[in-house]
């Protein structure tokens, strides 16, 4: 599901992401957080050079977190003795407390153990871990993936400060891409998303949010178009107050379907679009 090797380039160099910073460093005026969107792992030194970790810590000085992402392998002592206490925050992504979801779903190529080790480790440095989790991966019913997305949560926030639910957004390329041209799979609906994060929350302390890339469109998380909009609304709320009450007035009568879809897969064993496969027209851009 992941697009990001059509977006990579491994001739990009020291100097491309120099270049990058100066004009970010331009427009920065002293904002207390700062996340870096490396889409990858910051503390992997082929992809973010040592000196350049310096750079950044050095150009955002009055910055007091600075948030970036990594995989749990790159997560050593080592690595994260270089940063001064209290100043860095690590993302990783986990997508799912299954193994067999990260195996056979989402190819991860690690392991929750391997996971916990960084997880447990940054905690003992008191450094602050967000969580990211994948809904909806590729093979999974509407049912499994809320379901494996709860299990998820309530499993991640015993170590992280804060949990975020990533639905999976179709792109350009991908193998989730063919299944959903011709029926295969359907991005996750937003009742599901709401679902995990309220369960989420009562069951963790932990903030518990999700902003949504592409959502309300057809390749990401999305309802029957006509609730779309106010449901993003709710779940942005959400995401800044921690209140269940925003998703009080969120109901459209495309919860019927939703549910009838659910119900549906479960008699199917399947994760098909049934709504796709049943109707005459394929409407896809
Ligand atoms: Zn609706």
């Amino acid at each position: 599901m992941c697009g990001y090797n059509l977006a990579s380039e491994e001739r990009i160099g020291l100097q491309d992401l120099r270049a990058q910073l100066d004009k970010v460093l331009a427009s920065y005026s002293g904002e207390e957080m700062i996340k870096i969107y490396n889409s990858g792992s910051f503390l992997d030194s082929r992809e973010i050079p040592l000196e350049f970790r310096q750079d950044i810590l050095d150009g955002f000085e009055g910055a007091g977190r600075i948030l970036f992402e990594t995989r749990p392998e790159f997560v050593t002592e080592e690595a994260l003795d270089e940063f001064p206490s209290g100043r860095i925050s690590v993302a990783i992504g986990l997508e799912s407390k299954s193994d067999a979801v990260l195996k056979n779903c989402i190819r991860k190529g690690f392991t929750v153990e391997q996971y916990v080790a960084a997880a447990e480790l940054l905690g003992r440095k008191r450094i602050p871990l967000r969580t990211y989790l994948l809904l909806k991966p590729p093979f999974l019913t509407e049912r499994q993936s809320i379901e494996d997305s709860k299990r998820s949560v309530s499993f991640a926030s015993k170590f992280s400060e804060s949990v975020s639910i990533n639905p999976v957004n179709v792109q350009k390329g991908t193998l989730v891409e063919e299944l959903w041209r011709r029926g295969d799979y359907r991005p996750p609906w937003l009742w599901s998303l709401i679902e995990v994060l309220k369960t989420g929350k009562e069951c963790s302390g932990t903030r518990v949010f999700s902003s949504p890339s592409g959502g309300g469109t057809p390749r990401g998380v999305h309802d029957c178009g006509k609730c779309d909009r106010k449901v993003l609304e709710a779940i942005q709320r959400f995401t800044f107050s921690q209140d269940q009450s925003e998703f009080n007035q969120t109901q459209c009568e495309c919860m019927v379907e939703w549910r009838a879809l659910i119900e549906v897969q479960d008699v199917m064993n399947a994760s098909v679009d049934a709504d796709r496969y049943l109707s005459s027209e394929l409407e896809l851009e």
